[in-house]
């Protein structure tokens, strides 16, 4: 489908093709109604930051990558728009680490939760690979959030100590980060509330983001080491990038 959507000649091809994958995902009905707004949004910023990866991204990332091989109880949390976009990257990082991805979505329902389960034991069964999917059977609640945005497996989020939330609203991120956990986000805005409250925020668009991390996997971990990241400092180089413009 991917092939068929997009001409690789064409000088927007990538974005192209992410728009096709949401359309995809809108189609079977993994997305919510505010989920191309969301997108929109985040074609903007990449527009902005040259639609490439910047140093200081690449040092939040190998930082970011290191945090997750060490953890104790890394997660993956995935939602609609990732699922979309990155179910591949997730799944290989996933299997990598030997860990669960969730299904955590913001508008809960369960006509959706079903979409996007289906579509990544879809793509795990055409990878050739066996990843723990959790999500549909909540049995816990994230601490100081209301309603269904709460609802977590014990397994995985809960017990948590490193957890990749791409794309996450910033509520949730911040109740994650009060539990005492190292909260990655993905977020083309530095300036989103997820991006501001995140332990380490990677200023760079999904899939760009996943398949380097994914390509940096076989890496001996002390490469990956970045002891002296900070990660207001990488926000303030991101958001000074977009001020002054790129190269
Ligand atoms: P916050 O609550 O964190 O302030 P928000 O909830 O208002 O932000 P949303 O409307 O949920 O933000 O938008 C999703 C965020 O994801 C935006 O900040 C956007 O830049 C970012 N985003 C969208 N698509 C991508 C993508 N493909 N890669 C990286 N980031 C993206």
């Amino acid at each position: 489908l991917d092939e068929i959507a997009a001409d690789p000649s064409h000088p927007r091809y990538a974005s192209l093709l992410m728009r096709h994958r949401m359309e995809v995902g809108a189609a079977k009905g993994m997305l919510a109604d505010s989920a191309l707004i969301a997108h929109g949004r985040g074609e903007a910023f990449d527009y902005l930051l040259g639609e490439k990866t910047h140093a200081w991204a690449e040092r939040a990332m190998r930082h970011a990558l290191g945090c997750l091989i060490r953890a104790k109880s890394p997660v993956l949390s995935v939602n609609g728009n990732v699922a979309a976009l990155a179910a591949d990257e997730m799944i290989r990082l996933a299997n990598h680490l030997n860990c669960s991805l969730e299904v955590n979505i913001f508008y809960r329902t369960p006509e959706r939760m079903k979409a996007i389960i289906g579509h990544l034991e879809e793509r795990c069964e055409h990878l050739g690979l066996s990843v723990p999917i959790l999500g549909q059977a909540p049995n816990g609640r994230i601490p100081g959030l209301e309603g269904p945005r709460a609802a977590c497996t014990v397994e995985g989020i809960l017990n948590s100590d490193v957890i990749l939330v791409p794309l996450e609203d910033g509520d949730r991120c911040e109740a994650l980060v009060n539990m005492g956990k190292t909260v990655i986000v993905v977020d083309l805005n530095p300036l989103s509330r997820s991006a501001q409250m995140g332990s380490i925020t990677i200023v760079n668009e999904v899939v760009r983001a996943l398949t380097l991390m994914c390509a940096w996997l076989d890496e001996d971990l002390l490469s990956l080491s970045e002891p002296t990241f900070e990660n207001h400092r990488s926000l303030r180089e991101a958001t000074e990038t977009i001020r002054s413009g790129f190269d």
